[in-house]
């Protein structure tokens, strides 16, 4: 099937001018969005994300350059055909939700279908449709100031949507949030994109979120830097795995960071199919997973704890499904990649030099392979991740696990 193409931008430039002095904020700017693809766009402040967005959302103009919009060139448009562009076919929502005090929730969500045209009754219910939709209908009467950021920022949401755009755009959307807030509203873009189909793109500063997206494009100084496809998003598209709603008491006990670190380990549970956790060593696996994305521990250290036997206060995997597990972690927060320090999202492997480095500092390696050695045989030193006795292992897994590390246990 033929991808369409929503958004098309062809060398776009801008600058301002202040006094004498021009600045060019975004310096021949090309790229291509898709219908249905979820974007996310990162980058410092001050690198040009919300010019961009106001660019493609009609808001501002651009000095040079094309912006086809499902193939017509809005740089063209008079300015009356602009506005009505915006009006129609976009959906904004900002950090600072930008809703209208003295109106009442279902008024506000009402409000972009005046410049459609349509009576006010009619409005009328199709805010009320959408604030059902988001569980916001008991909020209808109220006004935007009695209720918290979260509320405001669904309810602006639900605007946004009233026209039915093609595009949604969502200059940090999050910002103003606490991070259960700010979880809530990511889960409804994600539901957006997923089951409503919609075109979402969106500036973050969180790289937690990243991995919501089908791609994020770095920005830095004016331009695009480099570009990563999420792969993963197919599995994150999957949907909710139920078994794991038997592990809700944990909600309880978790900081705001682990609520975050909890979704990427439950991707990781549906999408290995593990199903027989406890709830002590999903527990654990949370925290310990949470250390590493917060740079507590090192990657070597994750997979050591994470096979560790429960009792000496690991999470007590089984080897296999511990290696599995700490690999998928790594994988996950390896896209979440700060600007700053521009990577490619290439497969993130423990490099064998890491692992050799923790077996050299490993009591039970060395033990083993003193073993190993008077044995005069070979065997894969991976055997005895988080001190467990060297089993015996054939010579085909032997070689299997060997190649798999790139390392022999050379004596
Ligand atoms: P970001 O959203 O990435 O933080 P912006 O797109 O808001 O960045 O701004 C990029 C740069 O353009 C900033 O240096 C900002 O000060 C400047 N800028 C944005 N809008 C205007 C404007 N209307 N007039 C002059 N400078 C502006
Ligand atoms: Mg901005």
């Amino acid at each position: 099937m033929q991808k369409s193409r929503v958004i098309k931008l062809i060398n776009v430039s801008k600058s301002y001018k202040i006094g004498k002095t021009k600045f060019d904020i975004l310096k021949n700017i090309s790229l291509e969005i898709f219908a249905g693809e979820y974007i996310i766009i990162f980058g410092p402040s001050g690198c040009g994300k919300s010019t961009l967005l106001n660019i493609i959302s009609g808001l501002e103009t651009v000095d040079d350059g094309k912006v086809q919009i499902r193939g017509e060139d809005i740089t063209k448009l008079s300015q009356n055909e602009l506005a009505k562009y915006h009006r129609t076919k976009v959906g904004m929502v900002f950090q600072q939700f930008n809703l209208i005090k003295n109106l009442d929730v279902v008024d506000n969500v009402a409000l972009p279908q005046v410049f459609a045209g349509i009576g006010i009754r009619r409005r009328r219910k199709r805010a009320m449709k959408l604030l059902k939709e988001f569980e916001l209908d008991k909020l209808a009467k109220n006004l935007p100031t009695e209720m918290s950021g979260g509320q405001q920022q669904r309810v602006a949401i639900a605007r946004s949507l009233v026209n039915n755009p093609w595009i949604l755009i969502a200059d940090e959307p999050t910002g103003n949030l606490d991070s259960k807030a700010a979880s809530e509203v990511m889960e409804l873009f994600k539901n957006l994109n997923e089951k409503a189909k919609r075109t979402v793109l969106m500036v973050t500063h969180n790289p937690e979120y990243v991995y919501y997206a089908h791609r994020v494009l770095y920005m830095r100084d004016g331009k695009i830097i480099k570009e990563v496809v999420n792969h993963d998003i197919r599995n994150l598209n999957s949907g909710k795995d139920e078994n794991l709603d038997r592990y809700k008491y944990v909600e309880k006990d978790l900081t705001e960071s682990e609520i975050d670190t909890r979704k990427i380990v439950d991707e990781i549970m549906s999408e290995n199919k593990l199903r027989n956790f406890s709830e002590g060593e999903y527990r654990r696996l949370i925290r310990v997973a949470d250390d590493r994305k917060n740079k507590k521990i090192t990657e070597v250290e994750l997979m050591e704890i994470v096979d560790r036997p429960f009792k000496d206060g690991g999470v007590g995997l089984y080897k296999r499904t511990a290696e599995k597990v700490a690999l998928a972690l790594e994988d996950k927060f390896a896209l979440m990649i700060p600007v700053e320090e521009p990577k490619e999202n290439t497969e993130s492997k423990i490099s064998p030099e890491k692992i050799a480095q923790f077996y050299d500092k490993s009591n039970f390696v060395v033990k083993d392979i003193n073993r190993v050695k008077k044995d005069g045989e070979e065997i894969s030193i991976r055997k005895n991740i988080g001190g467990a006795p060297a089993e015996a292992s054939s010579p085909a897994e032997q070689k299997e696990d060997a190649e798999k590390i790139n390392i022999k246990s050379e004596i």
